[in-house]
């Protein structure tokens, strides 16, 4: 599905892919993660139009790198006239400002783009807001504050930076001889978009497609007490189906080496949502009536209590599937979601299990 190509600073061949693109490497200094890839545009003949996506986080090593990966190709920081943002996560953002002011060059992005960033640095009523969320879900205080102290420890990876121009889904970048079609592909976040370049048929896939990992799909906090949440894996496993007919020749993820069959990969993520599907229809099936942290609890025991936001993305996620099929009931009981098993869903029985139930039924 993925080449197992190194990933290191270049410009791609005609055979790979296009002469007209880079690959810039720079360290996100998360442990586990690696480097996140920026992509460049080199110009074309008669232009001097050098386009980055993406840019690595806020730090002196992503900035000597950046400016190393870009020496490898014969650019320069300064050279940057355009920076396209996949999201708003800071490996993607972080040092957009300080590129942006070095390079005078604009920085386009997704109109949802502040629902991602605003995450960076809360005002108090969305701290507020947060928490009253987490309490919902059944999250202890302790467990809560734990996670927002490790996530505001990162907080100088990312420097807020102004935005020249907000992207709606569809919309052409014009770029000389390789303009890009920005494709709007919410679940891993709500301003996520891939970049489609049609007529040498690559993807530019963010976080929204990658090689080995399969990517979380944030919990979102709705914008007031009274409204609803989004359902991120559910938007998720639609801008999957949203990607998957395009003829694709290959497609550069964030992290890791180019993609080759993105059909299999979104089938293998589809693969591993059923079986995390089935295990808490299980979990709930077994132990009754449970609420969100009490889920995550027993599917992640050791993870939960270093990963909350994750581990309560994914339990919110997979029961938003379940409750939408009708296969778990979520009601509110004291301030607290809580879920209760209905039926496990058919596709997820195993097959033998499947045939006994069916004679079983007659
Ligand atoms: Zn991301």
């Amino acid at each position: 599905m993925a080449t197992d190509e190194i990933v290191d600073a270049k410009r791609f061949s005609k055979s790979e892919s296009s002469p007209r693109i880079g690959r810039v490497p720079t360290p996100t200094g998360y442990p586990g993660l690696g480097d996140i890839n920026s992509y460049l545009i080199f110009p074309a003949d008669d232009s001097d139009e050098l386009i980055l996506i993406d840019t690595g986080i806020n730090s002196e090593e992503a900035w000597e790198s950046l400016k190393q990966g870009l020496a490898t190709v014969n650019y320069q920081v300064e050279d940057i006239t355009k920076i396209l943002l996949t999201h708003g996560h800071n490996d993607h953002c972080g040092q957009a400002k300080h590129i942006r002011d070095t390079a005078n060059c604009e920085v386009w992005a997704h109109e949802n783009l502040h629902l991602t960033i605003d995450r960076f640095n809360p005002t108090p009523e969305q701290r507020e807001l947060e928490k009253y969320f987490y309490a919902r879900w059944g999250v202890e205080q302790e467990a809560m504050e734990r996670a927002f102290a490790r996530r505001f420890k990162n907080v100088n990876s990312f420097e807020p930076v102004e935005i020249d121009r907000f992207l709606k889904d569809g919309e052409l970048v014009e770029i000389p001889g390789f303009n890009l079609r920005t494709i709007h592909t919410p679940g891993h976040c709500p301003d996520e978009v891939v970049y489609w370049q049609e007529q040498e048929k690559i993807f530019f896939s963010g976080d929204h497609l990658l090689p080995n990992i399969t990517p979380v799909t944030l919990a979102q906090i709705p914008t007031s007490k009274e409204a609803v949440r989004p359902a991120s894996l559910i938007q998720y496993q639609n801008s999957l189906s949203k990607v998957e007919p395009y003829d694709i020749r290959v497609t550069y993820p964030s992290h890791g080496g180019p993609i080759l069959d993105h059909v299999s990969l979104i089938n293998s993520y589809r693969a591993s949502t059923d079986r995390r599907l089935l295990k808490i229809n299980n979990i709930l099936e077994k132990g009754g009536v449970m609420n969100p942290m009490e889920i995550g609890k027993v599917l992640f025991p050791r993870a939960w209590k270093e990963q909350l936001v994750p581990v309560m993305s994914e339990i919110l996620g997979h029961c938003d599937i379940l409750r939408e099929g009708g296969h778990v009931a979520e009601e509110i009981s004291n301030g607290i979601v809580q879920y209760q098993y209905i039926s496990t869903p058919t596709h997820l029985i195993p097959a033998p299990e499947r045939v006994a139930e069916a004679f079983s039924s007659h």
